[in-house]
């Protein structure tokens, strides 16, 4: 009788520790598959990031090669033509010339931004009066032959206002000076309208102060070029002239 009791109690004890042993060996497999599940997730998601990763670049990349393309073909619309000392206009230049006001015309596409610009500034107060828009040949010419600083004036054949592209505009309230043409021009209460508000109907001061080293034409706060209203915006913000901003187009143009 004890002995069975004996018997019985050892197998208990065995089952006990078989029970012990399943449970352990169960905690094992179970954590060890849910570890795997966790790897395999993770490694999902790391992929997926990385994909995304690379779809994003090949996006990034994309638009950056659309951005230069338009850079390059922003570069050869008329209104980003350069024309200056090493640059003459090219002999195919098309010209069509409107009348602006009083005898001065200027490039058909450009007129009605100079009207709107003149036609504000007046009616925000002030005088500006045209003095020089688009200019022949035989004009800049004359011009070039009779002017004794040789800076003042473009070489006939690479100025912008024989691309019918420039407006010279400067306050009437200097219209009596012996040479309304001279730096003090920028202190006049049109030219600071002007000289503020000129990006805005897409034309920018081509000639700043402290440019004309690359410029080679001295400052003239007159001389108004067309670019475009988001090329002058640009110009302006970044306080460049056109040569830097060509030169460089890509570091400031954002496509739009
Ligand atoms: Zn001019």
């Amino acid at each position: 009788m004890r002995r069975r009791k004996r018997k019985n109690r050892n197998l208990i004890k065995i089952i006990i520790s078989l029970i012990i042993l399943v449970m352990v060996a169960g905690y094992f497999i179970v954590s060890k598959s849910a570890e795997n599940t966790r790897r395999a997730e993770a490694r999902r998601a790391d992929e997926e990031a990385a994909e995304e990763a690379a779809q994003q670049q090949a996006e990034e990349e994309e638009m950056e090669q659309a951005r230069l393309e338009k850079i390059e073909d922003e570069k050869g619309q008329w209104y980003l033509i350069l024309v200056n000392n090493q640059n003459a206009m090219p002999d195919d230049f098309d010209i069509e010339t409107v009348e602006v006001e009083d005898g001065y015309y200027i490039d058909a596409r450009v007129h009605d931004a100079l009207q709107e610009m003149l036609s504000d500034c007046r009616e925000a107060g002030y005088y500006p009066r045209l003095i020089s828009t688009f200019r022949t040949r035989e004009t800049q010419q004359y011009l070039y032959d009779h002017t004794a600083n040789k800076a003042d004036t473009a070489i006939p054949g690479h100025s912008e206002h024989e691309c019918g592209l420039a407006a010279d505009i400067i306050d009437a309230d200097s219209l009596g000076w012996a040479d309304p043409l001279i730096d003090e021009q920028e202190d006049m209460p049109a030219q600071q309208w002007l000289m503020e508000h000129c990006q805005d109907y897409g034309f920018i001061l081509r000639y700043p102060k402290d440019k004309e080293d690359i410029t080679e034409i001295i400052y003239e706060p007159w001389h108004y070029r067309y670019v475009g209203k988001e090329h002058a915006s640009i110009i302006k913000d970044n306080g460049i002239c056109l040569e830097e901003y060509l030169e460089n187009m890509e570091d400031y143009y954002q496509a739009q």
